[in-house]
């Protein structure tokens, strides 16, 4: 087998792609050794515009050479060198002719840019530019690159029937992402800074008036930002209330009766009482399901010890409950509730129960449609993960790329995945 054949292999380059010669640069100081592999475009690849792909007379040989990083081959960095002839586009003017082993404007190959988005994604932007020996800005660079590129070439926006729109926070201080998912997929579909009016208007502006009239529902929590523009923009569609937002309502009206007894115990002089059930918090919040036989014991211990936190938690758990069961029986459920809860005396539930009711229409759609299943909730959790990796994010933009490439699947398969070339 001749030695370019095995390059060609071993590097993964394209049939398009000439292997035209190599040399091994020996480690110096603190870099590794480098494969230097000489590559050109076959004849047929030749002369197209490096930003649309069109074809474009030759301009001129630009700067001779240029390089690129491509992925490693065991201990050595390879570096693929290459002609960097210009085209004179119609509608670009003078650029860079486009190659096949890269993207517009890169010093890495594209196979290379896909496995360090592969390993920001899964890891985090740091770990990657550790592992690759390159800038936190390159990682940064290539992750909007090819963000960019999968954007440009799919539509996020199409055949979508059912979607949720919810918001997500970037930073302290009340600065928001909204984020619009697709029910049937589970993919984010779109992203933009802000909660406003105003965004909800731009989505539904990029989504155009027909696809708008497709949308058979909308989930949403109760904020009237979203509501009011969802009832002018897609009047067709069912809004329902997402369930998720409504099990954390009642959450936090539990964790306010909680606080609520906890304040009145130490005011009493109930130091040990009140010490004692500051614990309880987190075992409270927790799904029943998911309690331990000894931490239920601790629950039932409190309709003796607490009757109003173990009134509210009992509550608490019966929506829940609610949320699970057909549609008939969770409406008469549901006005069980709903009188319960007014007749109380726990402020929170009283308020809650107002809430509901005016949500009541929204929240029978969910239950009717069956769309409980946690979209919202997984989609946060795991935006929520985006950002503890990234540690946070100072630029919104930064962070809606990641979500992107990780939640709306922009994200290439590895370099050597089936088909991926
Ligand atoms: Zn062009």
């Amino acid at each position: 087998m001749r030695v370019a054949s095995v390059l060609s292999a071993v590097l993964g380059l394209a049939r398009s792609v000439v292997v035209a010669g190599w040399e091994l640069v020996p480690a110096v100081a603190d870099d590794r050794t480098t494969l230097v592999v000489r590559v050109r475009p076959r004849q047929r690849r030749r002369g197209r515009c490096g930003k649309c792909a069109k074809l474009a007379p030759f301009y001129d040989r630009g700067g001779g050479e240029r390089r690129w990083r491509h992925v490693d081959v065991g201990f050595a960095t390879c570096e693929l060198v290459g002609p960097a002839v210009r085209v004179r586009c119609a509608s670009h003017g003078v650029t860079v002719a486009q190659v096949p082993w890269a993207r517009h404007d890169s010093a890495f190959t594209a196979a290379f840019e896909d496995l360090v988005v592969h390993d920001a994604v899964v890891a985090s932007k740091l770990a990657c530019a550790r592992r690759y020996g390159i800038s936190w800005r390159a990682v940064n660079a290539i992750c909007w690159r090819v963000a960019e590129e999968m954007l440009g070439r799919l539509d996020l926006l199409d055949g979508l029937v059912a979607i949720a729109i919810d918001e997500v926070k970037y930073k302290k201080g009340q600065r928001y992402l909204t984020i619009v998912t697709d029910h049937l997929t589970g993919q984010v579909v779109w992203a933009a800074v802000g909660r406003k009016k105003k965004t909800v208007h731009a989505f539904f502006d990029d989504l155009g008036d027909e696809r708008a009239g497709q949308l058979g529902f909308v989930t949403c929590d109760g904020a009237e930002w979203i509501r009011d523009v969802v009832a002018i923009r897609a009047p067709a569609a069912t809004v329902c209330l997402d369930t998720y937002h409504l099990v954390s309502w009642a959450t936090d009206a539990l964790d306010e009766v909680r606080r609520e007894e906890w304040n009145r115990l130490r005011r009493t002089g109930g130091a040990k009482a009140a010490k004692q059930f500051k614990g309880l918090r987190w075992l409270l919040l927790r799904n029943w399901e998911n309690l331990s036989s000894g931490q239920k014991g601790t629950i039932r211990d409190l309709e003796r010890a607490n009757r109003r936190s173990f009134r509210a938690w009992q509550m608490k758990e019966e929506l829940r409950d609610v949320l699970s069961m057909p549609l008939a029986a969770a409406r008469r459920a549901l006005d069980d509730w709903l009188s319960y809860a007014s007749r109380s005396r726990l402020v929170p539930f009283v308020k809650l129960a107002r809430t509901i009711r005016h949500y009541r229409a929204s929240l029978e759609a969910t239950l009717e449609w069956k769309l409980t299943n946690g979209l919202a909730e997984s989609t946060n959790a795991a935006i929520g993960r985006i950002r503890a990796n990234a540690r946070g994010f100072h630029d919104p933009e930064r962070f809606i790329t990641m979500i992107m490439l990780d939640r709306a699947g922009l994200a290439p398969p590895l370099p050597w995945a089936a088909g991926a070339k």
